[in-house]
């Protein structure tokens, strides 16, 4: 499955290469007008493989499951940030360059003077600076998530927009009709992908609704919302995977939220998801109250056993990242798996251990041991404290890494410190899954 996985992956990667350089592979094809110098001639390249980078951009981030499964969708996010700097950097080199060719060319800046083709592109990349500039800092410049994606979707619409009536406008390699009539399709087809996020994939949502069920309140800030399908037969996930989650309002709003199923796999009837209250939308998750109309766009993700099967597992959770490992052991439970599994569960204390009940149930239907590494425990704790450090995963999570998958979900520098720890401790690379709840 994994090696089908890496084929699907390298499949893309090569597709998504071509079509970043098909605008200029379009260039060398058919006559041409004669070459300019060296210097204006690169900055076209750069400007136009650029704009192919910005275009697929809308493919990539339009979670399609076929093009996110081979990679996990954090994965496919950071390459969207990364490549999304290379892109701009290419762009901002082409206008440099055409004012290193001609100095006079500088004028171009001035959009009260300039033509329409230097209007356009002037707009296009003042526009994706401030793409970067709210998405880099979003934080520092106190931008909420809602309002920066409203504003992150807009504006790359335009940016594509205006680059392509710089492109037509310019026209110097796009004086043949078959010519345009490509670069209408390349733009057709970012503007179908649009449509299709903001439109036909809401819709579809609209035909396949959810009803809350039950709002469980859960030790550790928690809450758990158990859901049904309403006239429909529900999603089959995986466990481990999470869905973006509508409610309270329509899915064409596109205020929707992450979070991963913390119900076993082998419950189609109702789905669970616990969240912990800690934001702006997270701590109102208990006002909801059963009967809300609840919509789903999943499931994604690859952080699951049913991926990366072994003999055994250690899972690793710090705090709220115990859901998707608890739908993991909840599923594994209900198939009858019988495969040693050891869960490290890092909290602040007892008190605040989401689940614990569930934990104990599932201590008895699987060969399961749960070791609690408690940060402030209670005065009579006698187990593991402090950090998921080197001497812990040494006593519990290291006596066949070669054998053993390890899940890791919680903090980003919790994460990044156990990983770093296994590393040392002799546990192959692709032995560790890691689930990320901080996106962009
Ligand atoms: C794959 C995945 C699985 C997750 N599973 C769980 C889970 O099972 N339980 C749980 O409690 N949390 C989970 N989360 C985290 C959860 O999605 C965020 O805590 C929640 O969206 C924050 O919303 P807020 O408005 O309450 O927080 P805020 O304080 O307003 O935002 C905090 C941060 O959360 C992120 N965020 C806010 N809104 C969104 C949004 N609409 N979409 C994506 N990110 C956003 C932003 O980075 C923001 O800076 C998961 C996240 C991911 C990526």
């Amino acid at each position: 499955m994994v090696s089908k996985a890496r084929f699907r992956g390298l499949l893309f990667i090569t597709i998504y290469v071509i079509l970043v350089l098909l605008p200029l592979l379009i260039v060398f094809v058919g006559p041409n007008p004669p070459r300019r110098d060296f210097l204006t001639e690169f900055s076209v390249a750069l400007g136009f493989i650029g704009l192919s980078m910005i275009g697929l951009q809308f493919v990539i981030t339009a979670r399609v499951v076929q093009i996110t499964s081979p990679f996990g969708m954090d994965v496919v996010l950071q390459f969207h940030r990364y490549i999304s700097l290379l892109a701009v950097v290419l762009i901002l080199l082409h206008p440099v360059f055409v004012m290193i060719a001609d100095p006079d060319n500088i004028a171009l800046l001035n959009i009260f003077t300039a033509p329409w083709r230097a209007r356009f592109a002037v707009l296009a990349t003042v526009l994706l600076l401030l793409i970067v500039v709210t998405s880099v800092w979003r934080v520092q410049v106190k931008l909420k998530y809602e309002p920066w994606r409203t504003l992150h979707s807009i504006a790359a619409v335009l940016v594509i927009v205006f680059s392509l009536a710089h492109v037509y406008l310019v026209a110097h390699y796009l004086f043949q009709p078959w010519k345009q009539l490509l670069w209408a399709l390349m733009f057709g087809a970012v503007i179908a992908v649009s449509l299709y996020i903001r439109l036909i994939k809401p819709a579809l949502m609209l035909l396949k609704p959810y009803k809350l069920v039950d709002v469980i309140e859960r030790d550790g800030e928690s809450v758990s919302l158990v859901i049904e399908p309403e006239g429909h037969p529900g999603i089959e996930f995986r466990p481990g995977q999470f869905a973006w989650i509508t409610i309270g309002t329509s899915p064409f709003a596109m205020r929707e939220h992450p979070f991963s199923f913390s119900s076993s796999a082998e419950e189609r009837e109702q789905m669970e998801f616990t969240i912990k209250k800690l934001g702006d939308f997270t701590k109102k998750i208990d006002k909801f109250t059963p009967g809300e109309r609840v919509y789903l766009d999943g499931p994604y993700g690859v952080f699951t056993p049913d991926r990366y099967e072994a003999p055994n597992y250690v899972l690793i959770a710090g705090g709220i990242g115990i859901t998707p490992l608890l739908s993991i052991l909840r599923t594994k439970a209900d198939r009858g798996d019988k495969q040693d599994i050891t869960l490290i569960y890092a909290t602040k204390n007892m008190g605040g251990a989401t689940f614990k009940e569930d934990l104990e149930d599932l201590e008895k239907r699987l060969n399961l041991e749960v070791v609690y590494v408690l940060e402030e425990p209670e005065d009579d704790w006698e187990g593991e404290e402090g950090r998921v450090d080197k001497e812990i995963l040494e006593k519990y999570a290291s006596d066949t890494p070669e054998e053993t998958m390890y899940f890791i979900c919680g903090p980003q520098p919790m994460m990044e410190a156990v990983q770093e720890h296994l590393e040392k401790l002799g546990v192959p690379r692709e032995h560790v899954q890691l689930e990320q709840f901080e996106i962009v």
